[in-house]
This record gives structure tokens, sequence and C-alpha cells, in this order.
């Protein structure tokens, strides 16, 4: 059996916890900003206008059935994921160097990606530890650890700004030992908001190549973070155009509201050279056979959704139409609460607010304060001071923003 030395109660998840304690509060006034999904402006679940539409159209299909996909996954999905990704004109594509796997959506994609890695990331000196930007999504700890790959971190955030520590980070990545692993959140870092911009990229970019480090990208916000499909995929194309070997674990989660649907993908892209499309199918047999081992096949329901959209100008068109609904919708809920705690001459700074990008912000509001906005307003956000924008809407933007300036205080 198994003895509690040897299995000990584990803590639960704890965002989870908060999602529980906030069901169970009675108040009327209470607000949830733990939830990393989008919500509408009455606080519901939003399904995507063009997802009914596609949900449509697969339920009458005649020839829809619930036969197994293979086990790379849906082929219609596959091919246009990457290109959402890397562009219609990507070379890499043309040149078949990228190799491409459904996954159980962007957690799967990442640990299908670390299982590789684990198994197969060799270099002289084997150094194989992968840098996570600190903070980060707390899963990639475990998902890394998991696998028996090293994790260290590299600064991401400063305090004082509440932005990019840019210098930290470029310190920790010049000292990581050539041929590490670097994790990098493609846009809208979760959980701080906080991006590089395009010039910082460049230079992330040059640094990397120069340490020879390996990018794996993670994107599980592309189009909800900017509402722009193509500007969200900057930095994933930026490193292919620059010729790097990569990896990227994709989300459907969010940008098609697919959240338990668990759709996604994991792509590898070969550096370009002569023997890239060998190089490419080779690791596309070693995909397979980690996924079958993994799941055998992925789930199918999610990937005809998001394959009926990406197939189809008309309904593609509607998508990215809905996608500006929702970054707009967030970056308005931004525009409010700052301006609001502005008004109220609410202590520090506030910019941050507003610089920030995606579902999440980190506020910068202590622990304390935190637990307070729980106890006294029914304010729900993680102990870090991270909120979900997504949570936010006309209806309780002030109060919330009044709650905020009462515990600053
Ligand atoms: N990566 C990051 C940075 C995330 O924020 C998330 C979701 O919160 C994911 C990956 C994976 O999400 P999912 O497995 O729901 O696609």
């Amino acid at each position: 059996s198994f003895p509690p030395e040897v299995v000990p109660q584990a803590p639960e998840d704890p965002l989870f916890g908060l999602m529980r304690a906030y069901k169970a509060d009675p108040s009327p006034n209470k607000v949830d900003l733990g939830i990393g999904a989008y919500r509408d402006d009455n606080a519901k679940p939003w399904v995507l206008p063009v997802v009914k539409k596609a949900d449509e159209i697969l339920r009458n299909d005649p020839e829809a059935n619930h036969e197994y996909l293979p086990i790379a996954g849906l082929a219609a999905l596959l091919g246009k994921a990457a290109e959402l990704l890397l562009g219609p004109s990507s070379p890499a594509i043309a040149e078949k160097r990228v190799a491409s796997v459904q996954t159980i959506s962007g957690t799967g994609a990442v640990h299908l990606g670390a299982l590789f890695l684990a198994r197969f990331y060799q270099i002289q000196g084997v150094n194989r530890t992968v840098y996570l930007s600190d903070p980060t999504w707390a899963n990639h700890h475990q998902i890394f650890t998991n696998v028996g790959l090293p994790i260290a971190t590299y600064p991401y955030f400063s305090k004082e700004t509440k932005g990019l520590d840019f210098e930290g980070m470029k310190a920790a990545l010049a000292s990581a030992p050539d041929g590490s692993i670097i994790l990098l959140h493609a846009c809208a870092h979760n959980p701080t908001g906080v991006d590089p911009t395009p010039e910082q990229w460049r230079e992330i970019a040059s640094l990397m190549k120069a340490k020879h480090h390996f990018p794996f990208f993670d994107t599980a916000y592309q189009g909800f973070a900017s509402g722009d499909l193509d500007r969200d995929a900057g930095a994933i194309r930026l490193f292919a155009d620059e010729g790097f070997e990569l990896v990227i674990a994709q989300s459907f989660a969010k940008n098609f509201g697919l959240y338990g649907e668990r759709a996604g993908c994991f792509h590898y892209i070969a550096s370009p050279s002569l023997s890239s499309a060998e190089l490419t199918a080779r690791v596309s047999s070693q995909l397979a056979i980690l996924q079958r081992s993994e799941i055998s096949n992925p789930p199918i329901y999610g990937a005809r959704i998001a394959s009926i959209v990406l197939n189809d100008p008309t309904l593609f068109a509607e998508w990215q139409d809905n996608l500006r609904t929702m970054s707009g919708r967030i970056r308005d809920m931004r525009t409010k609460l700052r301006a609001k705690l502005e008004e109220l001459g609410t202590p520090g700074r506030w910019n941050h607010i507003t610089d920030q990008i995606g579902m999440f912000s980190f506020t910068g509001l202590t622990e304390a304060q935190v637990l307070k906005l729980r106890s006294d307003y029914h304010i729900y956000m993680t102990k870090n001071g991270r909120i979900s924008m997504a949570g936010l809407n006309s209806k309780n933007v002030d109060y919330v923003a009044s709650a905020v300036d009462k515990v600053v205080r």
C-alpha cells in the first residue's frame, strides 16, 4: 500500500482552491478575478458566434462520425495551425521543415515538447536545463520537472516598473550555458501581462543565437492579446525567419473559447539546411511514437471546430472579428480600471494596468491586500496579485477600483 510518508496529501492547486472559495461565497457583490477564461460583460462564458456556426456545420455533416483520428491528429487542422503561427508564405512550411502533432490543448503540447526534448535533446556538455521566466505559468515547472528536465529561471518582471526586467533577462540568457532550452511566452505573458517590444525581441533573438540556445515557444493567446493574429505571432515569426530550430506549443483554448475541448498542436521547426526535410520526417516519426504511448489519438471535436474555421475564409474573417471583440473588451476594462484608480487618487502609479496586455495583469498588490480584498470585498484573485481582466465588466469595475483604493491606503 501507499503510506503517507510515501504518498503524502498534496496541496490543492491554488487556482482551483480559489475557484471553490468563490463559488461558496454567497455575497451578491462577489467578483472572480482568478479564472483564466474569457467572460462577457455579464460575467458569463462566451461561446464565440463563429464557433456556434462551425458547430452547426459539423452537426449537419453526414460524413461526421466518432472514429479515431490519426495519431498525429486532424490533417486539415495541422497545416492551417502551422500557417497561423508562421504565416501563409512561411519558407519553413514551403520547405517541409515543420512537423506538427495535434495535442491535448496547450498543456499537452508543452508536455509533448518536454517529453521529446527529455528524450532527444542532446548537446555537447549535456546541458539540458530549461530556463523559465520568473514568474511563469505555474504548470511549466511541473511539466518539465515531470519529464526529468532540470529547470532554472531567468528574471522577467521588474517589481519597480511592473514592466519587463530586460537587463536581468538578457544577463541570465547570456550567462546560461550554451545550448540551454529557453521557454518563451509568444505573447500575453502569463501571469504578468508584460511582453517584450519588437525591438527587445530582436535583441533576445540575437543573444540566443550567439549562445546557441534552443527556443521553446508557448503560445496560448494568439489573437487574444492584441486582437491581431499576425501581430501576436510576431516573436515566433522573427525566430523562424532568423533560421532557429525551435518548437512551439499552441493552444486553441482561449482564442476559440474551446477550453474544455482540449484543442491544440505541437510544432517542431527545423532550421534551413539541405537535410532539414529529412530531419523533420525523423522528428515527426518519433513524435508519433511518443504520442501513441501518451494518448494514442487526440480528441476530435474541438479540432474539427477549429479546422472548419481555419479552412473557410468567411468564417476565418468572422473569427478575427470575434477575437477583436474579446481583446477589445479586455483593453476597455484596462482603461476603465486605470482611469478609476487615477480618479480616486489611489496611491501608486497605475500605468502598468494599460501597458500590460492579454488576459492577465500583475497589479503589484501585496498578499495582505489580496487577502483583504477577498475577506472584506469578496473580490477573488491569486495571492501574487494577478488579476484576470476578463473578470472585470462594466458593472463591477468601479466596485473593484474602489475596493483596491481602500486596501491600498
Ligand atoms: N501556457 C500558458 C502560458 C497558459 O497560460 C495556458 C493556459 O492558461 C496554457 C499554456 C495551456 O492551456 P490549455 O491547456 O488550456 O490550452
